[in-house]
């Protein structure tokens, strides 16, 4: 965290605080008056607590000792402590003594500020929500506006004694010039304090005549038109459009209105006035109104402070903090609350006297303590009661009649504000105070202006606390080193006390150096605000319809997963039998692997793993402790694998040679197992004939040849002894055998990783394209070709048909190129040209970087939708493809990732529901237990592909209880223990 702006202040201006060195606390340590003294002074370093990204508490540190002075205009001395909880010194004057009870040193801000933020912590968490002071209230508003929305809006803002009606035009011009219109209906007397419904009705009056009055023929012949209500008032939101009132303040208290929608409420109101096609879209409080209203294309605004006669703020959080609403991507504004903080007594310590008289007089004794430092509704009663104090001790209006100030809002906020607002003289100050009916001297004029300046600026102090809180929390919560926000702002304080602005900021600065917030005056209030959550609402409603119609095709039913499942199992039947194989799509290979290991084995065995770039020779020691293994990569030089057969399989044998001389292997006699990642047609273990090279071989002299002949003759020109080739393996058989080892129970083979495949242990009387009906054999399915004969036709979407006739071999393989690493980045990529077509993303600015073929690996996906990771890094990995992203642009984003990675999980799932399914029928059993043993780096590292793979086969196949484990080096020790199973099958012959 950075300290940058604060040190250069305190060096600009330290001369100015050197004649006020003696502005101390009573403890002698330097203190920061609230007031609008504010002397030098040394920070102490400290950490306060902050809420991290998993919601516990944890501390940061803050910079030591930064030193910093501001300068003041007035002469007056510094304030220290207040009587009650700082240690005053006993020679100070009432005065002194009164000032300085307004004024909280800036160690005691902090403290405050960590407070703030464990409250906040404590409103967002499921758990504690209930307790918490600090409501933390999810709004459900996830969007800001990004200047496209346009349409009419009416907006309804029920404010302290008025009813304000507003229609508001926007253009999708950046929201730069609305059109507005507006109307305000004062209500009559006591309809704050009666009937709930009468209320309503009174609203839906105006609204009524308002339209009647205000609007063209155009509007009113408007099929709907979207309201946004906004309702100043602490509610349970629940969606954007049901909010139950939790409870009333500002004076209102009407009845049976607690505990219920206020959308409701309002909408049945206005039907009664047969408005019928005026429809409340949108509930909201003012603060979020505020918060929206200062968002104007190019500079979002995330965070609102409104400080008026009550005091609230609200802000952008990441969603999946927002414990209490179920929305885990993105970000939701939530309404602070933070009114009630210190309702636990947090605060005592710096409520004073005062303070105290006016709690004790409200209505609400005890409650909203934050609300009653710094809202405008008790900044005149704060300084009655301090006036009405410092008047008993004899320090003020001495020998007057001050009879007037016992009653209760003699003091408006508005005398406290022209009074601070008169440094001119105290000419002015005299005229007001007479006003009230008070005979000052000049004196007690100049005492009565430094209480309301203390007052005030407490409350602006206060305010920046509580803005500190929130920004240091957004900073942290983003995973950010500083932040830059917006923070509009509204009411008042802001606009009465021409010092708030600078002490919002520089206070907030000091206690939230890392932040960078720009306040961002709200001019129209709340109401324009209201009509673009509405605007919004309305846009990501036609939104949400555009991108559901987009990935709709993606979506598969239990019914399609159903029909893949039975589909698979009537090409495994195929495939299987003798006379259909030739026409199945899954060809069903023998494998002539006929036992998986029963943990017997043991010896030394050789391993082979060809297949990619690298060549791997492996030794396996299978011991009654279990599996020890060596291996050495070798390179396989392009020239060879271009070359001719012989150098190819010559070049393997002399680095069979080199491992086995290394190893010290050279006298004995081997077992080989041979993982040979080319399609093949086995016809023994160890005979399979290449039916073609890929991957960029293609050595002369090999297609349709036996590979392990080529392997043997190789041996022969060598004249190499030292090893015997008992086995030809396919890597998901090499995987099903690598965990066979560890469980018995392992059965199976799966694979997604470049491509998919599976394998299974299948009862020899099915296999009719090998003789025998005895045992079992394994059964390469090569199902990534599922679907080739068309019977999947119906699943492929747009999407997979462009990726499917980009690849090189269109038309083919096309079950895993719904599935595997090698297409599924692909398909994204293919979805968010669309959307970017469809201007569903990027505003619909046109991105030629998309363009570009594998642009979007695979692996983005797992980093997309890794829960929990922050937008932030989503928007990293887009810029990293020159895309700008909206953090709206991201949550859609990963939407389309997880739409394609689910379906990829699910089909797989299916796959294998038919796999489990057929062995559990094959063994005549009710339940079958079984495991899988996986391998492949989609499977692996995707966050969620493996829990969605798990679920979905639960749910297809109810009665198999299937264990998935991960192989660790199928394709070498899955290979070794091939070798080893015959060997042992062989010893056990003899
Ligand atoms: P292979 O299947 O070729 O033996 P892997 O099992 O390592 O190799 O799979 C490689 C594939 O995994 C690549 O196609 C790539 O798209 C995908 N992949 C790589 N990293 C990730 C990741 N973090 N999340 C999901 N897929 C990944």
């Amino acid at each position: 965290m950075g300290s940058r702006g604060t040190r250069s202040t305190s060096q600009e201006r330290r001369s100015s605080g050197a004649d006020r060195a003696d502005q101390r606390g009573a403890d002698g340590r330097p203190a920061l008056s609230t007031g609008p003294e504010l002397g030098p002074m040394t920070l102490v370093g400290q950490s306060c607590p902050i809420h991290n990204r998993r919601g516990s508490l944890s501390l940061v540190p803050r910079d030591e000792n930064m030193e910093l002075s501001f300068s003041t205009e007035m002469d007056t001395r510094i304030y220290g402590r207040s009587p009650g909880q700082f240690q005053d010194s006993s020679q100070a004057t009432p005065i002194q003594r009164a000032l300085r009870s307004f004024s909280i040193p800036l160690e005691r801000l902090h403290i405050m500020k960590g407070h703030m933020i464990e409250d906040m912590c404590k409103g967002l968490c499921r758990q504690t929500h209930a307790q918490a002071k600090v409501r933390m209230l999810p709004t459900y508003i996830a969007s800001i506006p990004n200047g496209t929305e346009k349409g009419n809006f009416l907006v309804v803002e029920l404010c302290q004694n008025q009813v304000r009606i507003l229609l508001v035009i926007l253009y999708g011009d950046g929201n730069m010039s609305p059109h507005m219109v507006y109307k305000i209906f004062d209500m009559p007397e006591g309809m704050r304090q009666g009937e709930g419904e009468a209320l309503f009705d009174f609203i839906a009056q105006c609204l009524s005549k308002f339209l009647a009055e205000t609007t063209t023929s155009e509007i009113k012949e408007t099929t709907t038109l979207p309201l946004g209500f906004v309702f100043p008032f602490s509610c349970l939101q629940t969606r954007l459009d049901k909010a139950e009132l939790l409870s009333w303040s500002k004076g209102f208290s009407c009845s049976g209105v607690i505990g219920k929608d206020v959308v409701q409420l309002l909408q049945s109101a206005i039907s009664k006035q047969e408005l019928h096609h005026v429809e409340v879209v949108a509930v909201m409080n003012d603060t979020v109104g505020t918060m929206m209203t200062c968002s104007m294309e190019g500079r979002p605004c995330e965070v609102a402070v409104v400080a008026d006669k009550g005091s609230n703020c609200c802000f952008m959080a990441e969603s999946y903090l927002v414990e209490t609403a179920d929305e885990t991507s993105g970000r939701m504004c939530v309404n602070t609350e933070w009114g009630c903080f210190g309702d636990d007594g947090i605060l005592n310590d710096v409520f004073t006297p005062y303070d105290e008289r006016v709690d004790e007089e409200s209505s609400n004794p005890g409650e909203k303590r934050f609300e009653k430092m710094v809202g405008t509704l008790y900044m005149g009663e704060i300084v009655r009661h301090a006036l009405v104090a410092l008047t008993a001790e004899k320090a003020l209006f001495t020998g007057t009649d001050v009879a007037v100030l016992k009653q209760k809002g003699v003091f408006k906020m508005q005398h406290v504000l022209d009074i601070i607002n008169n440094e001119d003289g105290i000419t002015e100050v005299k005229k007001i105070l007479e006003s009230v009916g008070l005979q000052p001297s000049e004196r007690d004029c100049g005492r009565v202006q430094q209480i309301c300046r203390a007052v005030m600026g407490r409350a602006a102090t206060l305010h920046a606390t509580g803005l500190a809180a929130i920004l240091s929390y957004m900073c942290q919560t983003r995973d950010l080193e500083t932040l830059t926000v917006n923070v509009g702002v509204e009411g008042e304080l802001y606009t009465g006390y021409p010092r708030f602005e600078e002490i919002l900021l520089s206070v907030s600065r000091l206690l939230a150096p890392e932040c960078m917030p720009t306040l961002l005056p709200s001019r129209d209030g709340s109401g324009r605000g209201a009509a673009m959550v509405a605007a919004v609402a309305l846009r990501l409603a036609a939104q949400r319809r555009d991108v559901d119609e987009v990935l709709a095709p993606l979506r598969l039913s239990r019914a399609d997963l159903e029909n893949v499942q039975a589909l698979m199992r009537q090409e495994m039947d195929r495939g299987l039998c003798k006379e259909t194989n030739p026409t199945a799509s899954v060809r069903m290979l023998p494998t002539y692997v006929t036992h998986t290991p029963d943990g017997t084995e043991r010896g030394d065995f050789l391993a082979l793993d060809l297949g990619g770039t690298n060549f791997r020779v492996l030794v396996v020691r299978v011991t009654e402790e279990g599996i020890t293994m060596a291996s050495e990569i070798y390179i396989i030089p392009a020239t060879i694998m271009q070359g001719t057969g012989e150098a190819l399989f010559d070049h393997i044998l002399d680095c069979i040679i080199d491992f086995q001389m290394k190893q010290n292997l050279v006298t004995q006699i081997l077992p080989l197992g041979f993982t040979f990642s080319f399609p093949c047609q086995q016809v023994g273990l160890d005979k399979a004939l290449l039916l073609t090279w890929t991957k960029g071989f293609n050595a002369s002299g090999c297609v349709g040849k036996d590979v392990v002949q080529l392997l043997r003759d190789a041996a022969k020109r060598k004249q190499h002894l030292g090893m015997q080739v008992v086995a030809l393996v396919n890597d998901t058989v090499g995987t099903m055998m690598a965990c066979g080892y560890d469980d018995p129970k392992c059965e199976i083979g799966l694979i997604v990783g470049t491509g998919t495949n599976a394998c299974y242990m299948e009862e020899m009387r099915n296999v009719g394209t090998v003789d025998g009906d005895q045992g079992r054999m394994c059964i390469n399915m090569e199902w990534g070709a599922f679907g080739d004969n068309g019977c999947l036709d119906h699943l492929f979407t747009h999407f997979d048909r462009v990726v499917d006739e980009t690849t090189i071999n269109p038309g083919k393989q096309r079950f895993e190129k719904l599935i595997s690493g090698m297409y599924l980045g692909e398909i994204v990529r293919q979805i968010l040209m669309v959307m970017v077509e469809k201007q569903l993303l990027f505003k619909g600015r046109p991105c030629p970087k998309l363009q570009t073929r594998n642009i979007f690996p695979t692996k983005f996906l797992s980093t997309i939708e890794l829960n929990g990771l922050a937008l932030r890094q989503i928007r990293a990995i887009l810029n990293e493809l020159e895309l700008d992203a909206s953090f709206e642009d991201s949550v859609l984003m990963r939407e389309v990732c997880q739409a394609v990675s689910l379906r990829a999980a699910q089909l797989c799932a299916a796959g294998l529901a038919a796999v489990v399914e057929k062995m559990r029928e094959n063994r005549g059993l009710d339940q079958l237990s079984v495991t899988i043993g996986v391998d492949g780096t989609l499977y692996k590292l995707h966050p969620c592909f493996s829990d969605n793979l798990k679920k979905t086969l639960k749910d297809l196949a109810p009665n198999c209880n299937v264990t998935f484990l991960l192989s660790e080096d199928g394709s070498g020790k899955g290979a070794a223990l091939v070798a080893a199973v015959a060997d042992r099958a062989a010893n056990a012959a003899k």
